[in-house]
């Protein structure tokens, strides 16, 4: 498995939220409970973004 999958598992039932008290990653929009979303948390954590 490739890194690439790896984060694209992780982030397969971010998008399925819908919770409004959700707010959007400040990265990517999606939804999340913070101001980076799990993906863009861990982009951020290996220095990507
Ligand atoms: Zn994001």
């Amino acid at each position: 498995m490739t890194a690439y999958e790896e984060l694209a598992g992780l982030t397969a039932d971010e998008h399925c939220v819908d919770d409004p008290g959700y707010e959007a990653c400040s990265e990517c929009g999606s939804p999340t409970t913070g101001d980076l979303c799990r993906r863009c948390g861990l982009l951020a954590a290996i220095g990507l973004i």
